[in-house]
């Protein structure tokens, strides 16, 4: 079985994994990576689909605020473009089909003030939240302990605004109203900025997209890894004792002084540890679910929906595809269309055949955009729950009680454990930029950890001994 020795161990190559490999060894430090996958990216994963162009099946857009990102793509020379947005979108609601402009359809005004005066009730909220440390935040136990459901209850007032309102939770959060605690929200939001950050297109969270494709920045940013990257490496048991680590992954070894478990909580929780965690980190990661979405494309030769003056842009009370995105590459061609399942759609159709995924999904566009759309050249889906490294997305979220009862282990270092992922981040959780910044800061935790033990010249000279299997 191959061996590798090295100062720390990285598990993952997410951009958390990677960024927190890179700087890692721009601190002189050696660093081994397990990846369980055949490939970098994590989350972030490009399709080709033909004339060397691609379109993603996960993350793809940045935004404004996401400076770490946008900073890592220029690093790496990948250049973005701006998503398509030119032109109407459309709202199906209560069976009628219109066209707006802007983010909020002008349904009616009462619908219109009443998600303006939740928003702001939300931004107001969200200012209180103590990034680093939600738990702390004024009120935080009273906040925790009602589902976003019950908050929506008391203070959006019309069904257009609770529609609407709904469809921002499913398509942030990938999970239904009722799942999320108040507070995590809360978190959210200020961890984005503001509410509008987090759904705009135009200077929002779905402003750009790169060139070549999202994977494309992980791919080129994990070349310097070279040989310290060692895929098709699954790790399942972590052995820790001080200073010495031994990370066994399927088919190979890694004897380290720390290790950056950079997967999402979740996972985490599935390797063993010996000697095993607290109770306290076990719950969290026991209370950390992830998401539910299936992320759908259908090809055309055009996007024939720009000459109708239309954006691509579409959200519908009925679905199964609640929020449509025009996705197609910079020079429009092919036209793509993408549909979110998000929450309880993607629940449902996750456990259907990919046929009658197509079915569901082409019917929503054809209801839209018309006829053609019911002719795609070509349809694409990922379930991510199905993927057995990831087991859902976007990111994980907090039910209520979460973040006060267990928030403090999210972070935190257990002995020679450290922590990564875009769900350890303040700061866009749930974002390819959370996940870089997640990288950055554990690279720094681990770097000043060694360096107060190197005068103990802690450095494993001999391998743990493990306990036989
Ligand atoms: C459909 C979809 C759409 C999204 N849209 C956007 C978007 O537009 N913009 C945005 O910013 N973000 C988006 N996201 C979220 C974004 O992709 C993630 O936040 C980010 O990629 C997470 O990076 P990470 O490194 O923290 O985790 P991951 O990408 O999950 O990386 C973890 C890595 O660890 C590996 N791994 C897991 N378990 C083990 C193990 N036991 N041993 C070894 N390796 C293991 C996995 O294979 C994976 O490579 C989206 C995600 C999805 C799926």
């Amino acid at each position: 079985m191959p061996e590798h020795e090295a100062d720390v161990g990285v598990v993952g190559a997410g951009f958390a994994g990677i960024v927190a490999a890179r700087e890692l060894q721009k601190q002189g430090l050696s660093v081994v990576v397990l990846e369980a996958r055949d490939r970098v990216g994590g989350r972030v994963l490009n399709e080709p689909i033909g004339d060397g162009k691609v379109v993603e099946v996960g993350g793809q857009w940045v935004g404004p605020g996401q400076d770490r990102l946008y900073a890592l793509a220029r690093e790496v020379g990948v250049d973005t473009y701006p998503t398509h947005s030119a032109g109407e979108n459309l709202i199906e609601f209560r069976g009628a089909l219109k066209r707006y402009t802007g983010t909020i359809p002008r349904i009616s005004p009462a619908v219109l003030a009443d998600v303006a005066q939740a928003q702001l009730k939300l931004d107001r909220l969200a200012r209180k939240v103590h990034l680093e440390s939600p738990w702390e935040t004024p009120g935080a136990e009273k906040l925790d302990s009602q589902t976003f459901a019950t908050w929506m209850g008391r203070n959006v007032y019309t069904p257009g605004g609770r529609m609407l309102i709904e469809l921002g939770i499913e398509a942030v959060w990938a999970a239904e109203p009722a799942d999320v605690s108040l507070l995590h929200v809360l978190f959210y939001i200020k961890s984005a900025g503001n509410y509008d950050l987090l759904l705009d297109t135009e200077g929002g969270a779905q402003q750009d997209r790169f060139v070549g494709g999202s994977q494309l920045v992980a791919e080129r940013a994990a070349e310097p890894l070279g040989d310290a990257l060692v895929l098709g490496a699954p790790v399942r048991r972590i052995v820790h004792r001080g200073d010495r680590v031994s990370v066994i992954a399927d088919g190979t070894t890694a004897w380290c002084r720390r290790v950056v478990v950079a997967i999402p909580p979740p996972l985490a929780g599935r390797i063993a540890y010996d000697p095993p965690l607290s109770g306290h980190r076990d719950q969290l990661t026991q209370r950390m679910p992830m998401g539910s979405v299936v992320k759908c494309m259908a090809i055309y030769d055009e996007p024939f929906w720009r000459a109708d003056g239309l954006s691509g842009q579409a959200t519908s009370d009925v679905g199964p595809a609640k929020i449509v995105f025009d996705n197609s590459p910079p020079d429009g061609s092919p036209g793509v269309l993408l549909g979110f399942l998000e929450g309880r759609r993607a629940r449902e159709f996750t456990r259907v055949s990919q046929d009658e995924r197509r079915e569901a999904v082409v019917g929503t566009f054809a209801r839209l955009f018309g006829p053609r759309a019911a002719k795609p050249e070509r349809y694409i889906d990922k379930a991510w729950a199905e993927e057995e490294w990831t087991r859902g997305c976007y990111g994980c979220y907090l039910p209520t009680g979460g973040w006060t009862t267990y928030g403090d282990a999210l972070r935190a270092p257990i002995g020679s454990i450290h922590w990564a992922g875009t769900e350890t981040s303040p700061v866009w959780m749930g974002y390819i930029d959370g996940a870089i910044r997640s990288g950055q800061r554990a690279a720094v935790e681990v770097g000043q950890a060694l360096r107060a033990n190197s005068s103990a010249d802690s450095r494993s000279k001999s391998p743990v001994s493990l306990p036989s299997p």
